[in-house]
């Protein structure tokens, strides 16, 4: 029997449970490979108990959820050399294998707990009250999603025979991201309000937003999207640039709306109220840009700019044409070095 683990690591990093989930598939076959999914040849060697390994070769990260269709395409192709495929129940993996499995007129059992004796298997349901057992009646490859949050009470484990061994052979798969990355479909919900892959305003490293004094829609969108384009950042607005009808309320920001604690914001024709300060508390640099040198705003910011937002705009698109922001913190030194 052969057995096929897919990992996926996170920040080349592999879990626990992605060795447990290896482990107990040591204890159906013998032979264990991975198809591990953002890692390294090197970061690969802290799994144990492995045989063969299959890693992505790309230049960027694979993201599991968008680049799925490919890699299900992957999957399936490996589908048949195997005799069992796991992944762990609840990553994005399980429908990774749901995808490639209907490619070879398999389905998936999910939930599958423990392994109590050739093709039996035991699930848990109802948070664990309630146990199944389960027989695969098809031919392999037998393909599940394993759970192993449950604690391994109800069987007493055998523990592996196997001595841990070192990987025997790692093969490189070309992926290119850069290719795929154009196959994709999203939905508009996914991509923001401005059908864009911009980050999430609670998860951004910089954040720019813009008051009700952009006027109109089309204003604050022809002065920040390209701004926060060349930064990666977020966008975020007032209410009262919400109300006025220039920016979609997601975008707002404010104490019982949305907190954002980003490591630069910077704010663009925004008075300062304390609902909007209240959002703002816990970013650790703040650069207001506001005509008002008595606006609310530039008491608790760090970098004050008493000047036309238009004109530093301007001002910091031309400064990113010429230069390229190696980090959030090489920016935060350029506002202290030139405010
Ligand atoms: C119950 C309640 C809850 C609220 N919750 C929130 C909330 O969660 N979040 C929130 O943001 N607001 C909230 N508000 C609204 C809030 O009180 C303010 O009205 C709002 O934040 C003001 O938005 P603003 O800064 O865009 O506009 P304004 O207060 O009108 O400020 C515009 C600023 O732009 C400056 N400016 C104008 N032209 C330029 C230029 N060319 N260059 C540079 N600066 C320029 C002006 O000097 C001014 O300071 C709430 C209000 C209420 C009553």
């Amino acid at each position: 029997m052969k057995a096929l683990v897919i990992l996926e690591a996170v920040n080349n990093r592999f879990s626990s449970t992605d060795q447990r989930l290896i482990d107990f598939a040591t204890r159906m076959c013998p032979n264990v490979d991975v198809l591990a999914i953002n890692c390294n040849v090197v970061r690969i060697m802290v799994l144990k108990r492995i045989n063969n390994v299959f890693i992505f070769a790309c230049k960027r990260p694979i993201n599991v959820l968008r680049d799925y269709h490919r890699l299900s395409l992957i999957v399936s192709g490996l589908l048949l050399k195997y005799d069992i495929v796991l992944v762990d129940n609840n990553s994005n993996l399980h429908h990774i294998l749901c995808c490639a499995g209907a490619a070879i007129n398999r389905c998936v059992i999910s939930g599958i707990h423990d392994v109590i004796d050739y093709n039996v298997f035991a699930m848990l349901l109802h948070d664990g009250k309630l146990l199944k057992y389960i027989s695969f009646k098809h031919p392999s490859p037998w393909l599940m999603s394993v759970r192993l949050f449950y604690p391994t009470l109800l069987f007493e484990s055998k523990k592996p025979d196997r001595q841990p061994s070192l990987t025997s052979r790692i093969q490189i798969i070309n992926f290119n991201t850069d290719h795929c990355l154009k196959l994709l479909t999203y939905s508009r919900k996914d991509l923001g309000p401005y059908g864009l892959d911009l980050p999430k305003l609670t998860e951004a490293d910089i954040v720019i937003a813009g008051g009700r004094s952009f006027g109109t829609s089309e204003n604050f969108k022809k002065w920040l999207l390209p701004l926060a384009l060349k930064l990666g950042a977020a966008i975020g607005t007032t209410r009262g640039a919400v109300e006025l009808g220039c920016a979609p309320s997601e975008l707002q920001i404010g104490g019982n709306y949305q907190v954002i604690s980003p490591k630069l914001y910077i704010a663009f024709g925004i008075s300062g109220s304390d609902h909007h300060l209240a959002g703002i508390r816990f970013v650790k640099s703040i650069v207001a840009v506001n005509t008002d040198i008595n606006a609310q705003i530039f008491s608790l910011s760090n970098y004050a700019i008493a000047s036309d937002m238009y004109k530093v705009i301007t001002k910091m698109m031309d400064w990113l044409q010429k230069n390229t922001v190696k980090n959030t913190d090489f920016l935060i030194n350029k506002f202290r070095n030139t405010v």
